[in-house]
């Protein structure tokens, strides 16, 4: 697995940040974590890998990569992770999640073998079952969901919105993982449930509290965030994007993810939801606008001129039409991929999204066309990891393994029949690893899982907690919605 590039790196790494990487009287410097024998994938510019590697972390930093040889006997460490057979490479990040929804895997295909769904899911389905949702519900949603999330390698999320966000925040303080949690805000439309409405001006309220609440938390965040087009008003859009400038954040929506939201807009406003939200003056670089899809080419303009972000959700997205990523990510959109929560179509595991990705792209800008290498595997891996922290809006802070970045990491096992022989880590990495192959994981310099067992919380103390609360969740959620 050597190759070529490892020994400049070895020279490059021990130059920048942080003090020098012994101690002055010759002692090994001391660090609180040492990973060793790992194959190290920066994900650098230079595209740097380092094998037989080791990664010394200090506080919630990485301190300093280089080759293991040289870490064992510069360093002395509180834990060290002996990662031979691994890779290391940043942790991903979901860009578009749903905590509220982490029980309702399955459950519509399920209710689809005795009834017809109703279209769209999320007004019919999602918001019905939210609006029952009560603190512990959603504590529990989050502890599964987020335990579930860091299993696959999945060191930081974006939550779409949902109730009770504190208890969101609850959970991913007591998993340990990165994330940004929001309300769902619906202050529009009769016909939503009274529970998931809100008036104007208590959003508005209620937002800026939790975002103010969560703003010194050393890994959760809150952002604000709206449901989408058709249930909030205009004011609620206007001041929500006002917010987000204010805070420094990003404001949350879905956008062109269904005909039915296109049809309604043209009809009530006579323009695109997009050009509809530029009308408004919501469009720009804070915003972050889940799936994307079902965009005009004058809107597709509007994202490349406001530098709208975009959580792509392949396993969802193709279901819409034609997601056209490729062109977002040549063209200077900002894009990262989520998964859109467990009620939707597909695995919480990034890995897989950006593989269907690259075949839902391939499908549309290359097939048609008999170009074969339309994009590669490796570029959107680099998506689900660098454009991911961009959007959390830690570009500067994390998706690379160098001195001085947050250490958030994740270690693959490189050594299984499935990912053997691997002859080029990236490239395997890429095409051929999912979250299963990850071992361990570490946010913000803590061991979250090690070896595939949680360090933070018990595990099998929340699948009991499971146990006892949801058979009488779904039976509420079949007697809601059947
Ligand atoms: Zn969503």
């Amino acid at each position: 697995m050597a190759t070529g590039k490892a020994a400049g790196k070895e020279a490059r790494t021990r130059e920048p940040g942080g003090p020098p990487p012994q101690a002055g009287n010759g002692a090994p410097r001391p660090v609180d974590l040492l990973v060793t024998g790992a194959t190290v994938v920066a994900f650098d510019d230079a595209g740097t890998v380092i094998a037989d590697g080791a990664i010394a972390v200090e506080g919630n930093r990485i301190a300093w990569i280089g080759s293991a040889r040289e870490a064992r006997t510069r360093f002395r460490a509180v834990t060290v992770l002996d990662a031979i057979g691994q890779v290391a490479m940043p942790g991903l990040t979901d860009c578009h999640f749903h905590t509220a929804q982490q029980f309702l895997r399955g459950k519509l295909v399920q209710l689809s073998r005795t009834q017809t769904l109703k279209m769209p899911p999320w007004r019919n389905y999602y918001l019905p079952y939210e609006a029952m949702l009560g603190e512990e519900d959603i504590r529990q949603s989050g502890l599964c969901a987020y335990l579930a999330m860091v299993s696959v390698g999945t060191t930081c999320f974006l939550e779409a919105g949902g109730p009770h966000p504190d208890a969101m925040g609850e959970a991913a303080d007591a998993v340990g993982i990165r994330g940004v949690v929001a309300y769902s805000t619906i202050d529009a439309d009769d016909s939503v449930p009274p529970s998931m409405r809100m008036t104007t001006r208590d959003a508005l309220r209620r937002t800026e509290s939790l975002v103010k609440r969560w703003s010194k938390h050393p890994r959760v965040r809150a952002w604000p965030a709206l449901r989408q087009i058709m249930v909030c008003t205009e004011r609620l859009q206007v001041e929500m994007a006002a917010l987000a400038v204010e805070h420094g954040v990003k404001l949350h929506t879905h956008l062109a993810e269904g005909a039915y939201e296109i049809d309604y807009a043209l009809a009530r406003w006579g323009q695109r939801p997009a050009e509809y939200l530029d009308s408004l003056g919501v469009l720009g670089p804070h915003l972050l606008a889940a799936h994307s899809v079902l965009l005009s080419v004058e809107e597709m303009e509007l994202y490349v001129a406001r530098k709208v972000a975009v959580a792509h959700c392949a396993f969802n997205n193709y279901h819409v039409g034609v997601p056209r990523l490729l062109e977002m990510i040549r063209r200077g959109v900002p894009v990262g991929f989520g998964t859109d929560g467990a009620g939707s179509w597909g695995p919480l595991d990034l890995f897989q999204v950006a593989h269907a990705a690259r075949i839902g792209q391939q499908l549309v800008h290359g097939t048609p066309n008999h170009y074969r290498g339309v994009v590669s595997s490796e570029e959107l891996l680099a998506v689900a990891v660098r454009g991911g922290v961009r959007l959390a809006g830690l570009g500067d802070e994390a998706g690379q393994l160098a001195p001085g970045r947050l250490a958030d990491f994740i270690l693959v096992d490189a050594g299984t029949p499935d990912q053997y022989p691997n002859h080029d880590p990236m490239f395997t990495l890429a095409s051929a690893s999912t979250g299963a192959n990850v071992r361990s994981v570490v946010i913000d310099g803590r061991v979250v899982m090690r070896e595939r067992v949680f360090l933070t919380i018990d595990e099998d103390e929340v699948r009991a907690g499971l146990d006892r609360h949801l058979p009488a969740l779904m039976k509420r959620f079949d007697a809601a919605v059947g």
